[in-house]
């Protein structure tokens, strides 16, 4: 099998939305009147974001799925992407998989492939996602890193740790339950992207952002872009799959072998759990509990912004805990 039938067979699809999709050498793109494109891009490398042996199909989902992620934190609705791909060798079983976990995903979105690359090498997947923002009175209303105000309540989405929880427990880091790995694995290999809450937020959070990187660091870029200062309230966010396991106050670690100090890493530096940062005013909380509703989407205020730069961590008593949690960056 050749590059071009490759395509064909695994990737093209008819064009649905698109006004032109693959097959020509630019595919032509119509938003929808008084919207602007968000565009971003992401590459998700073997080795560095996946084990080789990782299940084809959750590849699929997870490419797509750190780009969707993207797309809510900005409050865009998906509406198409192109697909890069470095492939070592045409294994069509793993072809097969990978493409249903990536039209799955796509599909869920009504987000539509519209052109790519492919070429052979080390494999590589890059994708490049596009969607639709409204434009009101002339007005963007992306939702940016750079809205957040002093006062303004910040907000977590879901739980966070639970995909680093089980990175470690698959290198052997660390052991947990069989039935707590199965539900850490799901968040670590096949992310949710929080893109029905980045949509409903749209007019109410002054700042977002998505949680790629872990806590820590994905508000230093809310705080540097807005430049404010936030104080969390740590262990409001030690909420893992774990806690939920067994959320008796005794046996909050769901048997795994984990101290306080090591669950509040994994919440606060664990990266990979896609979900939502984002800060709104006080004024606004109804409205985010009817976005969190109406999205079916859990959010749980875990701090303030504040004038004050820095940013400052409190225990449950109110303690200023030392500020020791170092997020991922890929050249540090
Ligand atoms: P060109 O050489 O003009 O850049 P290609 O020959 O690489 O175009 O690709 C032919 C068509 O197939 C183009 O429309 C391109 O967007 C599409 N395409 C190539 N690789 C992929 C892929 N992995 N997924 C989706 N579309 C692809
Ligand atoms: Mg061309």
């Amino acid at each position: 099998m050749g590059e071009f039938d490759l395509i064909a067979r695994y990737f093209k699809r008819p064009a649905r939305r698109a006004a032109l999709g693959i097959g020509d050498d630019c595919a032509l793109l119509q938003p929808a009147p008084g919207t602007q494109l968000a565009i971003s891009c992401d590459m998700l490398v073997q080795g560095r974001h996946f084990f080789a042996d990782v299940n084809p199909r959750s590849l699929g989902h997870k490419a797509l799925a750190v780009n969707l992620s993207d797309l809510a934190a900005c409050g865009a609705k998906p509406l198409a992407f192109t697909l890069a791909l470095a492939l070592p060798e045409i294994n069509e079983p793993w072809l097969t998989d990978f493409a249903g976990g990536l039209f799955e995903l796509a599909d869920a979105h009504n987000c539509e492939l519209v052109g790519g690359d492919t070429t052979a090498g080390p494999l590589n997947i890059c994708i490049t996602v596009f969607g639709e923002v409204p434009l009101v009175n002339g007005r963007s209303q992306a939702l940016l890193r750079s809205g957040a105000r002093a006062g303004d309540d910040l907000y977590v989405s879901g739980t966070l740790g639970d995909a680093r929880l089980a990175l470690n427990a698959l290198q052997g880091k660390l052991s947990v339950p069989a039935p707590i790995l199965l539900a850490a694995r799901q968040r670590l290999e096949r992310p949710s992207p929080r893109v029905a809450l980045g949509q409903a937020l749209r007019g109410i959070a002054s700042a977002a952002i998505d949680l790629s990187d872990g806590l820590m660091g994905d508000l230093g870029h809310i705080l540097e872009s807005s430049q404010i200062g936030a104080t969390v309230q740590v262990d409001t966010l030690v909420h893992s799959i774990a806690c939920y396991v067994d959320s008796t106050p005794a046996g909050i670690q769901g048997g795994i072998d984990l101290s306080l100090a090591q669950w509040r890493t994994l919440a606060l530096a664990g990266g990979d759990d896609y979900e939502l940062l984002f800060t709104a005013s006080p004024s606004q909380r109804a409205a985010v509990a009817a976005a969190a509703q109406a999205s079916q989407t859990p959010v749980r205020c875990v701090g303030q912004i504040d004038a004050n730069p820095g940013l400052r961590l409190l225990d449950r008593q109110g303690q200023v805990l030392p500020n020791q949690y170092a997020s991922f960056d890929h050249f540090a």
